[in-house]
């Protein structure tokens, strides 16, 4: 390449690698894949290398990360947190291997695996956590304290902490696979874009501005290294992990001493296939030079030590035939364009569909029924496209046409201006019903076992079912008419229809498919009204104010009771025994109607429980002090909140006339000052 091409090309790959590093690290939205980056990072880095003085200071090769959002305060760490050079084969590793033991001399290593999360330093100071911070750019990171408290595995305070002053603790904050399938799962019937990966989830759920979104996102915590510390040194990393551990810290239990490259290959051989048993995404694994004095001798670069290397494992990436896109019918009505592929075996099981979500997705992937696609599974669990390889058409490929009439009953297709998903609004829709029955009667719902698709689609096919409710009247003599069935498995379902009529009001609450009550919501919801009737009486504003319920819940849960049809389920549904009570008593409203800010630390209570505890009582918290704020409940060493209460007039409490105030039956004794 003549130097006048190669600074062209540098430039546009800079602009393109920028471009993605800030969907990536500063809205966790990617829009290509790792590999698609990492080889323009690496065609950019060969580029470099071929012409230094192309090199610029700000080049995405001398980087690490994004710099900080605004979002939050700004950390700077004491020492830089680094990224880390990458080998894809044991070709390279034994070429850093040999640059390694050039310059120190024969060395040792650890091998540990790359979690594929955000990572995070905690300080703690005497022991207890002062501060967790994220990467940011790797001299400044996001001070996400409150967020990180709500991750379990996180100790607020060490364990055998033996006289540490100042320490602080590197790890790598991720999202288990099963927290992200539940996620994307509520994301999808919220109608938001799901996230692109466990990773990405992970380091949105962290950048959260309300603590109570992080938690309900089941984050959890892996640590590797100590970024700094006074009172204590070690010799080698297999020391600092076994320390950190007896600190209280969870260490990954899957690290292993190597001495060699062959034993590292053998770790990552190891690995490569075993990964899927994980509960957690791994991308690689990490190999770092083992004793301490070595390290410093190693230093680092711009960018990452030189002290250790990502063994990056091959994406589980697969080409297949994408053969048909058909039209899918949820339970909302919603048509879902699904990918129909050749089969093909990835990411440890045969994928055959695959979802694209709907038309834009279909549209913005640019794939064509006759491609050839590139799959994966997002999460290591579930199928997508990524992307048709245009190179191999030969020009019978198909566009996709999203039909005007839904494909199951001929009614027509609405598709609003602005909204993503086309839906059919048929009501009586087979496509609908059955899809309502199958979530009905699903293990997280009702959990009737034995009403699989083929049953149902058999009573329905015979006129048995023609509404939901109808499973709780069907007849014995309707049962043994069904195919292949016999006395025993006719007693089994009717067993199983009977013993659904006791599940817990929450499981009812999402069995029902009100839209954007998941199980999780339903479980708010339940544990907030003491009964089904009590939840359909409830107004828009009531509901509204329990927190994790926001606007488009509350209007669709106030608009699915106000439903003719709907009612007439519940009754039904009510007449055939099944239970529409909660396990909550309502206890007495008396904060109805108030507004509560808390401010500073309370002693007899988290700030959660004391928001529970207003909550319980009908009353709202708000996250800051306005002219409509009733009372501003000041613990110790209360924020700027309290500055603007006083400023507003607005009457502040302390603890005692809080407590007195939760105990008083009609909650409103409390005195405060102005
Ligand atoms: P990285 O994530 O590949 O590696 C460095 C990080 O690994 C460390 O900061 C640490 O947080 C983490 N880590 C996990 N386990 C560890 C362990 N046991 N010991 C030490 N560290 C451990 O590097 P990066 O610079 O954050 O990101 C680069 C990666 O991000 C590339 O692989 C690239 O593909 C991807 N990326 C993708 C896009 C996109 O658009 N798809 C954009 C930007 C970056």
């Amino acid at each position: 390449m003549d130097p006048k091409e190669a600074g062209t090309k540098a430039a546009t790959l800079r602009e393109e690698l920028n471009y993605h590093s800030y969907r990536y690290y500063v809205l966790d939205d990617p829009v290509i894949s790792d590999e698609e980056y990492d080889s323009m990072m690496r065609e950019l880095m060969s580029i470099e290398e071929e012409h230094p003085e192309l090199v610029t200071p700000d080049s995405p090769t001398r980087r690490v990360g994004a710099p900080p959002s605004d979002a939050f305060q700004p950390i700077q760490h004491r020492v830089r947190m680094m990224s880390l050079d990458n080998v894809f084969d044991a070709q390279e590793l034994t070429a850093f291997i040999r640059r390694v033991e050039s310059q120190v001399g024969e060395a040792d290593y650890i091998c540990e695996l790359k979690i594929d999360g955000a990572g995070i330093a905690l300080t703690y100071e005497d022991g207890v956590l002062v501060r967790g911070a994220t990467r940011g750019d790797g001299i400044t990171g996001e001070d996400v304290t409150g967020n990180l408290k709500t991750v379990k595995a996180l100790p607020l305070r060490l364990l055998n902490e033996d006289a540490v002053p100042y320490l602080e603790i590197r790890g790598e904050v991720f999202m288990p696979k099963a927290s992200f399938l539940r996620l994307n799962g509520q994301r999808e019937e919220l109608g938001q874009a799901p996230f692109a990966n466990p990773r990405n989830a992970a380091a949105g759920s962290l950048r959260q501005l309300d603590p109570r979104v992080t938690a309900s996102r089941h984050l959890d915590l892996i640590c590797y290294e100590i970024g700094y510390m006074e009172g204590r040194e070690f010799a080698t990393h297999k020391e600092v992990l076994e320390q950190i551990a007896s600190w209280g810290f969870h260490v990954s239990e899957h690290w292993r001493t190597a001495a060699d490259a062959a034993d590292i290959v053998d770790f990552c051989d190891e690995w490569i296939s075993k990964r899927e048993e994980l509960a957690y995404e791994v991308d690689g694994a990490v190999i770092k030079v083992n004793r301490l004095d070595l390290r410093d001798r190693l230093g680092a670069t711009s960018k990452a030590p030189r002290w250790a290397v990502a063994f990056k494992f091959p994406a589980e990436e697969k080409t297949t035939r994408l053969l048909d896109i058909v039209i899918n019918v949820g339970r909302t009505g919603a048509l879902t364009p699904t990918a129909i592929l050749e089969p093909v075996f990835v990411g440890g099981s045969t994928v055959s569909r695959a979802t694209l979500h709907n038309e834009d997705e279909v549209r913005r992937k640019g794939v064509k029924i006759g491609d050839m696609v590139l799959v994966h599974k997002a999460g290591d669990v579930i199928p997508e496209v990524i992307k048709p390889i245009t190179e191999l058409r030969d020009g019978t490929e198909r566009d996709f046409v999203m039909p005007a009439q839904c494909p199951a009953c001929g009614g027509k297709v609405y598709h609003p201006e602005g909204e993503v998903v086309a839906r059919c609004i048929n009501v009586d829709c087979p496509a609908r019903l059955f899809e309502s029955v199958l979530h009905f009667a699903s293990r997280g719902a009702m959990d009737i076992e034995g009403l699989g698709p083929a049953t149902i689609k058999e009573l329905m096919d015979r006129g048995f079912v023609s509404t939901v409710e109808d499973i709780y009247y069907l007849g014995e003599e309707q049962l043994y008419s069904l195919n292949g069935f016999k006395d025993k498995s006719v007693a089994n379902l009717t067993g199983s229809i009977a013993g659904s009529r006791e599940r817990p009001l929450s499981r009812l609450l999402y069995a029902l498919g009100i839209r954007h009550v998941g199980s999780h919501v339903a479980e708010v919801l339940a544990g907030r009204f003491p009964s089904m009737d009590r939840l359909a009486a409830a107004g828009e504003e009531e509901l509204r104010e329990i927190s994790e319920v926001g606007p488009a819940i509350a209007a669709s849960v106030k608009a699915f009771f106000e439903e003719p049809r709907n009612l007439q389920l519940i009754r039904r549904l009510k007449e055939a025994g099944v239970n529409m009570e909660g396990e909550v008593e309502e206890g007495p409203q008396t904060l109805a109607g108030l507004t509560f800010v808390l401010t500073g630390g309370l002693e007899s209570m988290t700030r959660e429980e004391a928001r529970l505890a207003i909550e319980e009582r009908g009353g709202r918290v708000s996250s800051s002090v306005s002219r409509k704020t009733d009372y501003v409940v000041a613990g110790s060493d209360p924020g700027s909140k309290y500055d603007k209460a006083r400023e507003l007039n607005v009457k502040i409490i302390a603890e005692g006339d809080f407590l007195t105030m939760l105990q008083d039956q009609d909650g409103k004794g409390a005195k405060g000052e102005r």
